[in-house]
């Protein structure tokens, strides 16, 4: 199986490069060797590479940035993400695209189904929710996994953030009425991984079907309580001199942002279960062994 990774030195995309490999080729590409904010580049590239399968782990995912810059976000998460789907439908290839929350608006107070009602609040969920709409029109075989919540050992990330921070500064002040479920993009490529190779098979025997999934860790909480479970396995590792003696909760009115988000992004993932049948560890399970890699590992937060 050849496989086509764009956005190879992203959370996700570094993560998959890694838990794609035991399924065949992959051919990763960062933004220089397919840059997504020019989508007239995509159909030459994947006809070049010849994908039986094409993972998109690129985006635009500067989630205030893209208030000001939504042209180029819609050219990244939207234009590109159809071009990418139109050339796998020519190819017979499977796309896998990822998606997010940001697409609802965050009001509901159950977890949401896939075809609840959108109604993205920022740039960013508007052109996430292009790119699945036109992933959707180009037709062919696709995946589109929505998922919550990024964290890892690379990149910009949550979990990074409030570790540097806990070296800083004694108090916390962390927003507690944005309700969620963190989930680690190792996880997400261990499950992408399994949900290609159960595709594979379907396609070979002719009972694949197309869809939207939402896909993330088990369980919930806040932001607040995020940090408050970073910090305390971090002073328990005791690898890191952490200052934060403690972690106070504010309100999202008390750390105003460029984009406004979802108080509430809960996704109810039993549509993903049933089709997949994998298991979805809990957010604390997985933040437990992100944090050993992160911290016995001894990658630096810088
Ligand atoms: P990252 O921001 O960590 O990685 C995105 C990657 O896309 C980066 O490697 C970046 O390149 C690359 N990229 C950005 N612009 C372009 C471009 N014009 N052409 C090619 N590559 C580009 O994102 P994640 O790994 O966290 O996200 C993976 C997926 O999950 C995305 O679809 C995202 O929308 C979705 N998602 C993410 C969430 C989160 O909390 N992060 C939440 C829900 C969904 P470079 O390294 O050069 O900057």
């Amino acid at each position: 199986m050849r496989i086509l990774l764009t956005g190879r030195n992203g959370q996700v995309g570094w993560e998959l490069h890694r838990a794609l490999a035991p399924l065949g080729d992959v051919v990763a590409f960062d933004r220089q060797g397919a840059d997504l904010s020019r989508p007239e580049t995509i159909a030459p590239l994947v006809a070049s590479v010849q994908p039986d399968v094409i993972v998109n782990a690129a985006a635009y995912t500067a989630v205030d940035n893209a208030e000001k810059e939504e042209a180029l976000a819609q050219r990244v998460n939207a234009d590109a993400a159809g071009e990418l789907a139109g050339a796998a439908r020519k190819l017979k290839a499977l796309l896998v695209h990822y998606s997010t929350d940001y697409v609802f608006d965050g009001r509901s107070a159950e977890p949401y189904r896939e075809h609840d009602p959108v109604a993205p609040l920022n740039a960013y969920g508007r052109t996430k929710l292009a790119g699945e709409q036109a992933i959707e029109a180009a037709g062919g075989d696709w995946l589109t996994l929505r998922t919550t919540w990024v964290y890892g050992v690379r990149g910009r990330n949550f979990l990074r953030t409030m570790l540097r921070l806990g070296c800083e500064r004694e108090t916390l002040r962390v927003v507690a009425d944005q309700i969620g479920v963190p989930t680690s993009a190792r996880m997400i490529a261990d499950l992408t991984a399994q949900v290609i190779s159960r595709a594979q098979r379907e396609r070979s025997d002719g009972a694949f079907a197309s869809g939207l999934f939402h896909m993330t860790a088990s369980g919930r909480t806040d932001w607040h309580g995020f940090a408050s479970a970073i910090i305390s396995a971090a002073r328990e590792a005791g690898r890191l001199p952490i200052k934060t003696t403690s972690v106070e909760p504010i309100t999202s009115r008390e750390f105003p942002t460029p984009a406004a988000r979802p108080g509430f992004s809960v996704l109810d993932n039993s549509r993903f279960d049933e089709r997949f049948r994998l298991h979805r560890m809990d957010w604390r399970e997985a933040l437990a062994l992100v944090m050993d890699d992160l911290l016995v590992g001894g990658s630096s937060l810088n």
